[in-house]
């Protein structure tokens, strides 16, 4: 799996942050995101595609299965 985040669209709400810690962070100063592991091991692949749906912005893609 490789994910992308869209960084602009980002409204940093932190969904991502609370279901996949280990594969997204949000920077201090405003919330948005920050991807941490763009090829995460694929015990996390569930949690990152449930992020991808429920992030409000759509700003989460996986690129690679
Ligand atoms: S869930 Fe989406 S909008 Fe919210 S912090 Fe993560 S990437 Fe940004």
């Amino acid at each position: 799996m490789r994910v992308e985040v869209d960084v602009p669209k980002c409204v940093g709400s932190g969904q991502c942050v609370m279901i996949a810690p280990d594969v997204f962070d949000q920077r201090e100063e405003d919330g948005i995101v920050v991807l941490l592991n763009d090829r995460p091991p694929a015990e996390l692949h569930a949690d990152v595609e449930e992020s991808a749906v429920v992030c409000p912005a759509a700003a989460i893609r996986v690129v690679e299965k």
